[in-house]
């Protein structure tokens, strides 16, 4: 087989399962040691020497101990990579995890502090980047503000794109073309690397929270990061001493979920355009996100930096806070949740919610409301909303009326 030949669909379905046939099993490997038998003390220990330095196992040698090494994540890894185009990938308990090991990574290895973040981003990161936990200093910019935001101790430039929660696209090309030669983390979550390879356009990284689509069926909690094999070095080193480990369980439902990720994502993105076009008849809706229409995609980004919309909408509701409120709690087919990417829709106040410890300046409208739209009929989903949104109006009507 070449495998870099293969069309993306084939990859997700065989990327880091090659040598099962020959292993004589069909499904994955789920190996869940803690701890692994030691060749000998001399092999033993230069295997922890290597493990604990960011290397890879060698012949001979031993995994030593789960938090240097796991055959069930490292398939994970290597089928994640395939998919980014990236030379190696390195998973870790979360997505915060991630961001986090990206942050400890880069400042150590560089000996810089500070850190420049392209507004808007995912709540949490945002959270972590200006609470200087961890000693990073961070300024906050708009895509057009990052060659000015640069100083000579810039360790790293992060974006996200679409960005959590308002569906913003951001030009990658752009942003790395500003950075020079400070590094480029890309949060791919919203996009997968079915729609988009970050590391094509020049960023260092690309981070998932393998939670939302890679995992897909919302039962695991998990995050990756696709880079060079430097990197990837350096940031199994940081997994290895401050122990943010993705367990083989979470590995392995992630890497079965990567399997449907092509089909998922694009019957999830057609039920997005079909719910977002029909949510801009709605008098009660005044503003609807979906990358997939060309007034919020003023760069033309669809089609070229991401190969397609997404299955992410955000709307602002007319009536403000009360109907944003009132619309998350009427639903009933959607689940009234944070998260998304998972085969069920979700609705959510960011808000309130994801985006709640935000600096007021850069926090989201509350009239404001995220859906995630999953694998259930159009219709139904349409129909659920619909409900939801009238349900609303006869409460206005009803208040109205008895004013009168
Ligand atoms: C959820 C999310 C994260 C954080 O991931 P966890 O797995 O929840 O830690 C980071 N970035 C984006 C865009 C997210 O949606």
């Amino acid at each position: 087989m070449a495998p870099m030949t293969l069309h993306p669909d084939s990859l997700a379905v065989h990327a880091g399962r090659e040598d099962l046939a020959g292993l004589g099993v069909h499904a994955l490997p789920l190996d869940l040691s803690s701890t692994n038998p030691l060749p000998g003390l001399e092999l033993g220990g230069l295997s922890y020497e290597v493990l604990a330095t960011g290397g890879h196992p060698f012949e001979g040698g031993s995994h030593v101990y789960a938090r240097l090494w796991n055959p069930t994540v490292a398939r994970f890894e290597e089928a994640l990579a395939r998919l980014e185009h990236a030379e190696e990938a390195v998973a870790f308990s979360s997505g915060m995890a991630a961001v986090t090991a990206v942050l400890l990574a880069l400042t150590h290895d560089s000996g810089h502090r500070h850190v420049v973040a392209v507004r808007p981003l995912y709540g949490g990161t945002d959270h972590l980047l200006a609470s200087g936990l961890l000693g990073v200093e961070t300024t906050f910019c708009r895509p057009d503000e990052v060659a000015g935001a640069l100083r000579p101790d810039t360790a790293l430039v992060v974006l996200e794109t679409p960005a959590n929660p308002t569906l913003e696209l951001v030009d990658i090309a752009a942003i790395v073309s500003a950075a020079g030669d400070v590094p480029v983390l890309v949060d791919n979550t919203f996009a997968t690397p079915l729609l988009q390879q970050p590391l094509e356009l020049g960023a260092a990284l690309s981070l998932h929270s393998a939670t939302k689509y890679l995992g897909g069926h919302g039962d695991v909690v998990g995050g990756v990061v696709a880079c060079d094999a430097r990197l990837a070095a350096s940031l199994r080193r940081t997994r290895a001493i401050t122990g943010a480990l993705l367990h083989p369980l979470a590995a392995y439902l992630i890497h079965r979920g990567l399997a449907t990720l092509p089909i998922r994502m694009r019957a999830q993105q057609a039920n997005a355009r079909a719910v977002a076009e029909w949510l801009t008849t709605r008098e009660e809706v005044s503003r609807v996100h979906f990358p997939g229409f060309a007034e919020c995609d003023s760069l033309g980004l669809v089609g070229t930096q991401q190969a397609g919309p997404g299955a992410m909408i955000a709307i602002e509701l007319a009536g403000g806070f009360a109907a944003a409120a009132s619309l998350v709690g009427s639903v009933e087919l959607f689940t009234h949740a944070v998260s998304l990417g998972s085969v069920d829709s979700l609705i959510q106040h960011p808000a309130a919610l994801t985006h709640r410890p935000v600096a007021s300046a850069a926090k989201p409208s509350d009239a404001l409301v995220r859906l995630s739209i999953g694998l259930e009929d159009p219709a139904d989903l349409i129909a659920d909303l619909g409900r939801a949104l009238s349900a609303r109006a006869e409460v206005r009507e009803h208040a109205d009326s008895s004013l009168g």
